[in-house]
C-alpha cells in the first residue's frame, strides 16, 4: 500500500487570477479576493506565482479573435462568436452592395439616407463587437487554460501557443477579404 502524497496547499496570494472586473490578471490578497478589492468569486483560474513574483502580463489585444471571431472562437469554446459574427459579416456585405450598386443620382434623397445610415451603422456595430472579442480575447483564453489551476504551464509557453492562432486567423481574414473585393469587382456589376 503506498503513501499518496500530500496534497498541495497553496495560499491564496501565491497564485494570480483573472478578473472579470479588471479584466485583468490579478494577485489573490490572503482573503482570496482581488487585489483591486473585486470579490473573490469573479476572479477565476490559477497560476502559481510566488508572492514576492510580479504578476504575469497578459497582452492587451488580441488579434485572433478580432480578426476572425468564428475560427477563433471555434477553437476557444465560444462557437457563440461566430453565430453572431458571420451573420453581421454577411449583412454588411449585402448592405455595401445596396449602397455600392444600388443608389444612383435618381434615387431619392431619404433612400440614399437610409441605405448609407444603415450601412454605415451595421459596419460600426461590426467593428465594436470584433474589438470586444480582441479585448476580451486574451482573458478568455487564459481563463480556459488556467480555469482548473491544474496547470502549470509557463505564461511565456501558453501565450506562444495561443499566438500560433494568429498565423491561421489573421491571413484567413485577409484572404477572405481579398476574395470579396474579387467578386466584387470582377462579378458583381454583371449580375446587376
Ligand atoms: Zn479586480
Amino acid at each position: 500500500m503506498g503513501t499518496a502524497p500530500p496534497p498541495v496547499i497553496r495560499r491564496p496570494q501565491d497564485t494570480v487570477g483573472f478578473c472579470m472586473a479588471c479584466n485583468d490578471l490579478v494577485r489573490r490578497t490572503p482573503q482570496a479576493t482581488c487585489e483591486h478589492g473585486h470579490p473573490a468569486e469573479i476572479v477565476y483560474g490559477a497560476l502559481d506565482v510566488a508572492a514576492d513574483e510580479a504578476v504575469p502580463q497578459l497582452p492587451r489585444f488580441n488579434w485572433a479573435a478580432f480578426f476572425m471571431p468564428p475560427i477563433w472562437g471555434a477553437s476557444h469554446g465560444a462557437v457563440v462568436a461566430g453565430l453572431i459574427v458571420l451573420p453581421l459579416w454577411l449583412f454588411l456585405d449585402s448592405n455595401v452592395q445596396s449602397a455600392v450598386y444600388g443608389i444612383d443620382a435618381q434615387t431619392p434623397l431619404g433612400t440614399r439616407i437610409g441605405v448609407y445610415g444603415m450601412t454605415a451603422l451595421i459596419a460600426l456595430l461590426t467593428i465594436a463587437l470584433m474589438v470586444w472579442f480582441g479585448r476580451t480575447g486574451w482573458g478568455l483564453a487564459w481563463r480556459r487554460h488556467y480555469g482548473d489551476g491544474d496547470s502549470d504551464m509557463p505564461m511565456a509557453e501558453f501565450m506562444r501557443r495561443e499566438k500560433r492562432w494568429y498565423w491561421i486567423c489573421i491571413p484567413f481574414f485577409f484572404a477572405l477579404l481579398g476574395l470579396a473585393i474579387y467578386y466584387w469587382i470582377a462579378f458583381l456589376p454583371q449580375t446587376l
